[in-house]
């Protein structure tokens, strides 16, 4: 499989974009600003969207896409794009962005029978057969209701563990879960460690706990960095040393995991 990185920023600024992932060429993971990058062709090959939470970097491009790529879908009598997020994720989209003011309800869009946008609900532990990928759901702790994701591959997974603070119960699933590449983030400088607390993101102090209990070695990509804030980051990371090899994932950069 190949995981191209659309965006993987903690915020915009020219050359970052939040996040979103497009796997092989059908599946997104997550919908931040780095979805524009696609081509409309691209665009409109986009079966599924895996949602991690509900926070708007990694949301507003869903309505936006529909929009971009509702005339070639029923011209082409494709389905709808189906949305794969915890209920109380699709219970704040609904209320709080297709609702008709922020924007249209896709849903019921252009007719209630055959809309653009289907929401799925998942569930923590959930196994999802999406096209021939199997992807399981996995627990996160971030300050809404949020979840990770990994997408098998025949000798290990790809996992995502989308926006989250410390995470017992992630290490307690990946301890039987090979692990080809690992995408954590890391939100904020370990000065700001206090405000990574709070808003339930991690620092690199917290990442280096977190990454000891991965016990085997492991290929482990950093994101949701700020812009500006790269350098200063992981230079912290790299201070600490590490069984696993860590490096800034890149906007563009295209990840090979064996199927
Ligand atoms: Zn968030
Ligand atoms: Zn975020």
């Amino acid at each position: 499989m190949q995981i191209r990185v659309l965006g993987c920023s903690g915020s915009i600024a020219a050359g970052s974009r939040t996040t979103s992932f497009l796997v092989d060429a059908q599946l997104l993971v997550d919908a931040g600003t780095g979805v524009g990058d696609l081509t409309l062709d691209e665009l409109s090959q986009v079966d599924d969207i895996l949602i991690t939470h509900s926070h708007l970097d990694h949301v507003l491009a869903i309505g936006l896409l529909a929009d971009s790529v509702t005339r070639r879908r029923i011209a082409a009598r494709r389905p709808p794009i189906r949305v794969h997020a915890l209920a109380a994720t699709i219970a704040a989209l609904r209320l709080h962005v297709f609702n008709g003011v922020i924007w249209p309800d896709f849903t019921r869009l252009p007719d209630a029978e055959h809309p653009v946008l289907q929401f799925h609900a998942v569930e923590i532990g959930q196994v999802l057969q999406i096209g021939r990928r199997q992807i399981e759901v996995l627990p996160a702790s971030h300050t809404v209701p949020a979840v990770g994701y990994a997408v098998m591959g025949g000798q290990g997974a790809w996992v995502f563990t989308g926006d989250t603070g410390p995470n017992p119960a992630l290490w307690q699933r990946l301890a039987t879960l090979p692990v080809a590449a690992l995408v954590i983030e890391t939100a904020f400088r370990d000065d700001e460690s206090a405000l990574a607390t709070v808003s339930r993101h991690l620092c690199p102090a917290q990442l280096q706990r977190e990454l000891a209990k991965l016990a085997a070695p492991a290929e482990v990509y950093i994101t949701h960095i700020k812009p500006g804030e790269i350098d200063a980051v992981m230079s912290e990371i790299a201070a600490q040393g590490s069984r696993h090899r860590i490096s800034a994932l890149a906007t563009g950069q295209v990840l090979s995991i064996a199927d």
